[in-house]
C-alpha cells in the first residue's frame, strides 16, 4: 500500500528542525555581503559622534537674534575633521560646514543662504544675519542616528552594502557570522553526463546533460551556502556507495534522481533497509518523492535529501526543502515571504497536491497590481519554462477552481 501524503509545511518543519547551526567565524567588512550575522550587534561608537552641523553655514548664539538683521563679529571656523576649539562669546559667529562640530556655547546655525558678509569675501571680518532661525534647527545632536550600544543589526540577518555601512559607522571592522553550510551535490542516473565531459556530437540517443547539479550548486550558493559537485552516479550496484565514501565534511548532502519506485531508482532501492533515512511522499507538484534523514559518508552520518531527478522538480524542492534546511544551518531570521498577485486565466480545481505552478509576474500600472500568468504547461520536464519563469504560484491542495482575477500566493524568484 501506498504510504500516505505529507503536507509541504511538514516536511519543512521536520527538516528544519533536524539541522544544527552551523559554527561562526570572523569576517571583514569587505567579505560580508550575503553572510548571515550570528550574533545581534551593537554599535560601539556614537553617531554623530559630538552635536554637528547639518549645514554650511554659521554658528550663533541663539540669544544674540534679538532684532534681524543682526551683524555678528566672525571669529573662526569649524569644518568636518577640524572642530574650532574655543567658547563662542556673545555678539560672535563662525563659519561652520556640514558634518563639523558645533563649538560650545553655540546653540543655532544659520545657514549660508540667509547671510551676508561684511565686506563680501572669505575673510570678511562681519557677518549679516538676515533671518531668525529656530533654536536647534540643522543642528545634528550627538548620538541622533545610533548611540553606543544600541542594537545595529540583529542576529540572523543577511547583510548587504547598506547594513555594512551602518555597521561600519558603529565601529566594526570585523563581524561574526555563520560558517557557509557545505552542500555535497550530486545527480544519479546512467543516462547523465556531465557538461562538457564528451564531445556533444558523441552522445548517443539516450544520453542527455545532468544540469541539476550545476543548476542546485547555483541556487544554494545564492541562498549563502557553499557546494561542491560530484560527478554523475550510474543507476548500478556500488556506483553509490564508491561516490558516498568521496564525500567527506559536508553538512548536507543532496542527491537527485532514482528517488522514487521504478526498477532503475536505486537511491531509494540501496537505501530502503536504513531506518535512518525516511521515504516521503509529499503533497506536492511538482516533487513527490523525497526521501530525507543520515546516511554514511566517508566522514561519517551525513544528513542526506534525496530528491527527485526531473529538473523542475528538483529545482523547485531546492527553493522549498533545501532553503528550509540553509536557512536553519544558518540561523536565517527571514522567511520564504509569498507575495499576493491578481490571476490572469482560471486555474481548475486541485487535487491533494499543493502545485507550484511556474509563471511570470508582471505589474499591471493601470490596476496598480501584480498580475500572475501561469505558462499553459506545467510539465516538469521543461527546464526553459522553470528557468524564464519569474515568480512560482503556490496553489494550496484541493483548491476550488480559481477564477480570473482571484488573489493568489506568488513567490518571485528574481529580483532584477
Ligand atoms: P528519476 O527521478 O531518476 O526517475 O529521473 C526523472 C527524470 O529526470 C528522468 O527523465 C531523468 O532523465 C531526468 N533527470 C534525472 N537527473 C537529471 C539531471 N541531473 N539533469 C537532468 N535531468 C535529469
Ligand atoms: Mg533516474
Amino acid at each position: 500500500m501506498n504510504k500516505p501524503l505529507i503536507p509541504v509545511t511538514e516536511a519543512i518543519s521536520q527538516i528544519a528542525e533536524a539541522m544544527s547551526l552551523t559554527a561562526t567565524e570572523p569576517v571583514r567588512l569587505a567579505d560580508a555581503n550575503g553572510r548571515i550575522l550570528a550574533e545581534d550587534t551593537f554599535a560601539i561608537l556614537n553617531n554623530p559622534p559630538a552635536d554637528q552641523s547639518a549645514m554650511d553655514g554659521f554658528a550663533i548664539r541663539g540669544d544674540d537674534l534679538n532684532s534681524i538683521p543682526i551683524k555678528l563679529r566672525l571669529i573662526g571656523e569649524s569644518a568636518a575633521g577640524a572642530p574650532w576649539p574655543h567658547k563662542l562669546e556673545q555678539g560672535t559667529a563662525i563659519r561652520i560646514s556640514t558634518g563639523a562640530n558645533m563649538p560650545e556655547g553655540a546653540d543655532s546655525i544659520i545657514i549660508q543662504e540667509n547671510t551676508r558678509l561684511i565686506p563680501d569675501h572669505d575673510n570678511a571680518d562681519y557677518v549679516d544675519i538676515l533671518e531668525a532661525v529656530e533654536r536647534g534647527k540643522f543642528i545634528r545632536r550627538k548620538g541622533q542616528d545610533f548611540s553606543k550600544d544600541d542594537l545595529l543589526i540583529g542576529a540572523g540577518t543577511t547583510l548587504d552594502g547598506r547594513m555594512i555601512g551602518l555597521l561600519a559607522a558603529g565601529g566594526h571592522e570585523t563581524l561574526i557570522v555563520r560558517q557557509k553550510p557545505v552542500i555535497a551535490i550530486a545527480s544519479t542516473g546512467s543516462e547523465l553526463v556531465e557538461p562538457g565531459q564528451q564531445s556533444y556530437d558523441t552522445l548517443n540517443p539516450a544520453q542527455i546533460i545532468s544540469s541539476n547539479t550545476i543548476m542546485i550548486a547555483h541556487m544554494v550558493s545564492d541562498m549563502g551556502a557553499s557546494a561542491v559537485t560530484l560527478p554523475p552516479i550510474a543507476d548500478q550496484d556500488g556506483a553509490l556507495d564508491l561516490a558516498l565514501a568521496q564525500i567527506s565534511e559536508a553538512d548536507l548532502l543532496i542527491l537527485t534522481g532514482g528517488a522514487s519506485v521504478g526498477k532503475h531508482d536505486l537511491v531509494s532501492a540501496k537505501m530502503k533497509d536504513k531506518d535512518s533515512l525516511t521515504f516521503w511522499r509529499i503533497a506536492m507538484r511538482p516533487g513527490k518523492p523525497m526521501i530525507f534523514g543520515q546516511i554514511e559518508t566517508a566522514s561519517g552520518l551525513t544528513t542526506f535529501l534525496g530528491l527527485p531527478g526531473n529538473p523542475v522538480s528538483s529545482g523547485v524542492c531546492t527553493l522549498i526543502f533545501v532553503r528550509a534546511a540553509i536557512n536553519a544551518m544558518l540561523g536565517r531570521v527571514s522567511a520564504l515571504t509569498p507575495r499576493k498577485a491578481v490571476l490572469a486565466t482560471a486555474v481548475p480545481e486541485n487535487d491533494e497536491r499543493e502545485e507550484y505552478m511556474r509563471g511570470t509576474v508582471s505589474h499591471d500600472s493601470k490596476l496598480g497590481q501584480d498580475i500572475f500568468t501561469p505558462l499553459i504547461s506545467q510539465d516538469s520536464g521543461k527546464l526553459m519554462d522553470f528557468a524564464h519563469a519569474n515568480a512560482l504560484m503556490i496553489r494550496p491542495a484541493h483548491s476550488a477552481e480559481m477564477a480570473e482575477g482571484t488573489l493568489v500566493d506568488v513567490i518571485i524568484l528574481n529580483h532584477d
